[in-house]
C-alpha cells in the first residue's frame, strides 16, 4: 500500500478506537487466517468475583477467607484481586504474611500466623502433596458452571475450595462470529483448567481451545500454528501473553490490559471490545483494495 493509503487506514481505524502502531500490521491484518484469543480479560471481563466457598473441614468460613485473602494480597493476579475484594467487602481484616511466593501458572504460597498457606490449581496441590480425595468432583462441577475453582490448603491439608466467576464480555460472542464469518479459525488459549475452559469456549461460540497452557507455552502455540502455514493473529491482555503477542504475525492488545501486553502488540483495541479485531481487518482490506 502507498504511504498515503496506510495513513488514511490508520486514521480510519483510530476513529473506531483501534490504534495501529505500524503500517505493516495494518497490511498484515487482512491476511490473518487464525486468531488466538486469550480467555481471562480478553474474551471475559477479567474482573472475577468469588461465587462459592466450599469448606473441607469444620472451620469458620470467615477465618478461611481471612487467611486466603491475606495470602492473595501479595499477588497481582485478577484471581487474587477477587479474593481480596471478597474479604474487604465482608470487613475482614488482612493479616501480615511472610515468605510470599508466586508460582506462575499454578498459584501462590506464604506463611501467616505461623501457618503455611497454599492457594492455586490442582497441579499446585499435586506438586505439594496435598490430598484432594473427595473434593475433585466438587471442583469439576463448579468448573462446568464456567467458574474457576481454586484449592486452599493450610499446613499441608485442604481447607477449602474457593471458586470465582468471570463473565464473558457482552459483545464477545458477536465479535467472534464476525471473525468466523471472515473465514478465520478462532482458537482460545488459557492457563485455566480444562472444564472451565470448555464451558467458556462453548458459551463464546469457539470450538477449538487449549487449556492449562503455561505462560511460556502460549508463544509456542503461535509458532506451531505458523509452522502449519497459518497467518496468526494473537489477542491478549496479560503479562503472560506478551511473548505470544510479539511473535504473532499481528499482535492485538486489549487497551485496558497490562502495559507489557500493549508494548508487545502491534495494535491496541482501546475500547476493550473484540469487535476491534474485525474492524481492524475491514480497514486493512479497504487499505489494500485502494492500492490496486
Ligand atoms: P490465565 O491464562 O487464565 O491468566 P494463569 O497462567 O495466570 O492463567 O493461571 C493459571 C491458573 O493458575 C489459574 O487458573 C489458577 O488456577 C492458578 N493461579 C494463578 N495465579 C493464582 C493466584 N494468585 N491465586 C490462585 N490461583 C492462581
Ligand atoms: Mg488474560
Amino acid at each position: 500500500a502507498t504511504p498515503m493509503s496506510v495513513m488514511v487506514g490508520v486514521g480510519k481505524a483510530a476513529e473506531a478506537g483501534v490504534l495501529i502502531r505500524n503500517g505493516e500490521a495494518l497490511q498484515n491484518a487482512s491476511k490473518i487466517t487464525a486468531m488466538i484469543l486469550d480467555k481471562t480479560g480478553t474474551i471475559t471481563e477479567g474482573a472475577p468475583k468469588v461465587t462459592d466457598i466450599v469448606l473441607a473441614k469444620a472451620t469458620d468460613e470467615k477465618d478461611v477467607l481471612q487467611l486466603a485473602a491475606s495470602l492473595e494480597s501479595g499477588s497481582e493476579h485478577p484471581l487474587a484481586q477477587a479474593i481480596v475484594e471478597s474479604a474487604l467487602d465482608k470487613d475482614i481484616e488482612l493479616l501480615k504474611i511472610e515468605a510470599f511466593n508466586a508460582i506462575t501458572g499454578f498459584g501462590v504460597e506464604a506463611n501467616c500466623n505461623n501457618k503455611a498457606l497454599l492457594f492455586g490449581n490442582d497441579k499446585l496441590m499435586k506438586l505439594k502433596g496435598i490430598d484432594l480425595t473427595g473434593f475433585v468432583g466438587k471442583a469439576q462441577s463448579l468448573a462446568k458452571e464456567a467458574k474457576t475453582p481454586m484449592y486452599f490448603a493450610v499446613d499441608g491439608e485442604l481447607a477449602a475450595i474457593i471458586a470465582v466467576a468471570d463473565p464473558i464480555k457482552s459483545d464477545s460472542i458477536s465479535a467472534i462470529q464476525r471473525l468466523q464469518a471472515n473465514g478465520i479459525r478462532v482458537i482460545m488459549l488459557t492457563g485455566d483448567n480444562k472444564e472451565t475452559a470448555a464451558t467458556v469456549a462453548k458459551k463464546a461460540g469457539i470450538s477449538e481451545f487449549f487449556a492449562e497452557v503455561l505462560p511460556e507455552d502460549k508463544a509456542n502455540k503461535v509458532k506451531e500454528l505458523q509452522g502449519s502455514g497459518e497467518i496468526v493473529g494473537m489477542t491478549g491482555d496479560g503479562i503472560n501473553d506478551a511473548p505470544a503477542l510479539a511473535l504473532a504475525d499481528v499482535g492485538f492488545a486489549i487497551g485496558t490490559g497490562t502495559d507489557v501486553a500493549i508494548e508487545s502488540a502491534d495494535i491496541t483495541l482501546m475500547r476493550g471490545s473484540l469487535h476491534g479485531l474485525a474492524d481492524a481487518i475491514a480497514v486493512s482490506k479497504a487499505t489494500l483494495r485502494n492500492i490496486k
